[in-house]
């Protein structure tokens, strides 16, 4: 059974389609990337999962069982967990109480300190700054504690919408290895980017989102040579 199946989905703000009837699946263990240009509809296929928008037509599966009219709480509560674009870091509070934040529907004391063990050692990053307020976080640190606050809620799907916006090369670099390493660690990952072909290199499987349908997927190696996409989104000729 695939962890994420989404079928014939439909979304609207008003009068404008964002999605018009989107399919896709996202199977255990896999990362899938969900590519495509600006307002191509990525950022609102990943709302929708995630219970922020209702879908006017459509299904969401979420290991098997319909979730489309459930709220943002109850669907977070069931480890399918999202980090938005923008990261949604609390400024006010300190790196240690964003992360503690993450782990807020759990109560098992112990696995969640292991959950925050390990995730100071994929961002030893974070680790060095716990009592510092977030708000004064540059872009790419507060990227990693969105991250890591968000394995905190031990996911069982994790929703990353443009980890790499605005972030220098370096940093984006380091970020998309820790994604490798949570996915390695047994995490399943639907990632929106519109950095092709970082995307396309990291993941197993991708779709193309262009004005609100998937205009073409596959096997990520297998898109990043076809030249269509190379074309499109890939700087090449
Ligand atoms: P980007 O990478 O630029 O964020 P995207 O692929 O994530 O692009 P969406 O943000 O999902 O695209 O937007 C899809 C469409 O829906 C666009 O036409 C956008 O203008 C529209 N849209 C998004 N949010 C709203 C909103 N709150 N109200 C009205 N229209 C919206």
């Amino acid at each position: 059974m695939a962890l994420l199946e989404i079928e014939n989905l439909s979304v609207s703000y008003g009068s404008i389609r964002a999605l018009r009837g989107i399919s896709l699946k996202v199977e255990p263990g896999e990362i899938v990337t969900l590519i495509g240009g600006n307002g191509a509809g990525k950022s609102t296929t990943l709302r929708t999962i995630s219970g922020l928008l209702s879908p006017q037509e459509g299904q969401i599966l979420f290991e098997g069982k319909p979730i489309a009219c459930k709220s943002p709480h109850s669907i977070a509560a069931n480890r399918l967990i999202h980090v938005p674009e923008g990261r949604g870091i609390f400024a006010n509070l300190t790196v240690e109480e964003n992360l503690r934040l993450g782990a807020y529907c759990r109560s098992d004391t112990n696995e969640i300190r292991q959950d925050y063990e390990h995730a100071l050692e994929l961002f030893p990053r974070v680790k060095e700054r716990l009592w510092q307020l977030a708000g004064t976080l540059s872009g790419g640190e507060q990227q990693m504690v969105a991250i890591a606050r968000a394995l905190l809620a031990r996911p069982k799907l994790l929703m990353l919408d443009e980890p790499s916006l605005g972030l220098a090369p370096q940093i984006v670099q380091l970020i998309f290895q820790v994604i490798r390493k949570i996915n390695a660690g047994g995490t399943t990952i639907l990632l929106v980017e519109q950095n092709a072909n970082l995307a396309l290199q990291v993941a197993h499987r991708a779709y193309v989102l262009e004005v609100g349908k998937i205009e073409m997927s596959g096997p990520a190696a297998e898109l990043a040579n076809s030249d269509d996409i190379r074309k499109a989104y890939l700087g090449g000729h």
